[in-house]
């Protein structure tokens, strides 16, 4: 089976990994210290936090923000479960607001018609690869006193207005799984403008152990004392992964120009087939495509989906609208709150999209594609 995605590991990945196991560090060693540089490089310059997950980055991401009961945090449904569920498990109350039509992005319009003076964090999710519209959200989240979070579990590497990926809203949070657009096997990272936010998501996954003297409650206990003031958990990444990540790094622009290439290949051949629609794509939007979300009409989804497994085409659909999940129906959230999200879940599926695919292999899914919709 062709997957939808998948991992790309070098000889030069491999060696670099071999040395860490030959080394003397294997967590919390200088190859962590080495990667969150380097992520913080790649992404504007703000201090860049690593962490276990995509979803350990969102946990710790609200919880430097401070998220909890009593607050409300917007976010969009189209999208993986965790961006909504890590402000749900922290007490939060998740507002969904609906998605552009084409773009499937967090819709401006529909966020400053729910934000309210509870709004503690306007989470956006660069979906497929393709940054939302921070420009627009920010001053609503500026105006009732909110964070922007930006989830770019799908988007490291990408531009908007010419501004990387990492720099566009407060706070944005990465994965490295590997069918995402670098990998470390599991893992993540926040990456915060405010430097004090990134100390308390530092700190909070490390137990929240503090070590600044400055800051001990108690002052007399010796050298060897660190102390705790606020709950954390352990979400270190090890040095092991690290060093996955900062070889993956150095073909981060590759990786991005394949699937650039890719995507436009796919789009070329799309483009004037009857029954599809190919991506939208915003003109001040340098995309890293993680996804390629081709929209089946007709009703004809689900059928597309099991004729092109059944020809070998590892075919995925992203998303089920996140309130559909059985845990927030059984909270009382109801289907046709964001019908634009759910006419594109109807719709939406992933073809093949990851740097090795190669041209013949993206000509073998068009033309199974076509063969299926004929
Ligand atoms: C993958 C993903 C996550 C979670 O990342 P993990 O590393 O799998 O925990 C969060 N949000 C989005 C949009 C994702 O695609």
């Amino acid at each position: 089976m062709l997957p939808y995605g998948r991992q790309s590991i070098s000889e030069a990945d491999v060696e670099a990994v071999a040395a860490i196991l030959r080394g003397d560090w294997l967590t919390t060693g200088p190859t962590v210290t080495a990667f969150e540089d380097a992520i913080s490089a790649a992404t504007g310059g703000h201090r860049a936090v690593s962490c276990t997950s995509g979803t350990a980055a969102l946990h710790m991401a609200y919880a430097a923000a401070g998220v909890g009961p009593g607050d409300q945090v917007v976010t969009t449904p189209m999208t993986f479960v965790a961006t909504a569920s890590c402000a749900s498990i922290l007490g939060a109350e998740v507002v969904f607001a609906d998605v552009e039509e084409d773009t499937a992005l967090l819709d401006p319009a529909a966020v400053e018609a729910v934000v309210t003076e509870r709004t503690k964090v306007i989470a956006a999710v660069d979906y497929a690869g393709h940054a939302a519209d921070y420009d627009a959200l920010q001053p609503i989240a500026d105006r009732v006193g909110a964070l922007t979070l930006d989830d770019a579990a799908h988007s490291i590497g990408g531009t908007y207005k010419g501004r990387p990926v990492g720099d566009l809203a407060d706070v944005t949070t990465l994965s490295f799984f590997p069918t995402k657009n670098l990998t470390t096997g599991e893992g993540g990272a926040a990456v915060f403008k405010d430097d004090a936010l990134a100390q308390r998501a530092h700190e909070f996954h490390f137990i929240g152990l503090v070590r600044d003297q400055d800051r001990f409650a108690m002052t007399d206990e010796g050298p060897w004392h660190q102390e705790v003031h606020e709950f954390g958990i352990n979400y270190r990444l090890t040095d092991v992964a690290s060093a996955l990540g900062l070889s993956q790094l150095t073909r981060l622009a590759a990786f991005k120009q394949r699937r650039t290439e890719i995507t436009a290949r796919y789009n070329a051949a799309l483009a004037d087939l009857d029954g599809v629609r190919i991506p939208a794509q915003r003109a001040d939007v340098d995309p890293a495509w993680h996804l390629y979300p081709v929209r089946i009409l007709e009703g004809r989804r689900r059928e597309v989906f099991e004729k092109l497994r059944g020809l070998g085409i590892g075919v995925q659909v992203n998303y089920i609208p996140v309130y559909w999940h059985p845990v927030y129906a059984n909270l009382g959230y109801q289907r046709g709150m964001c019908p634009n999200a759910e006419a594109f879940y109807a719709e939406e599926l992933s073809l093949p999209l990851f740097p090795d695919l190669t041209d013949a292999q993206v000509d073998l899914v068009v033309d199974s594609l076509r063969q299926v919709l004929a």
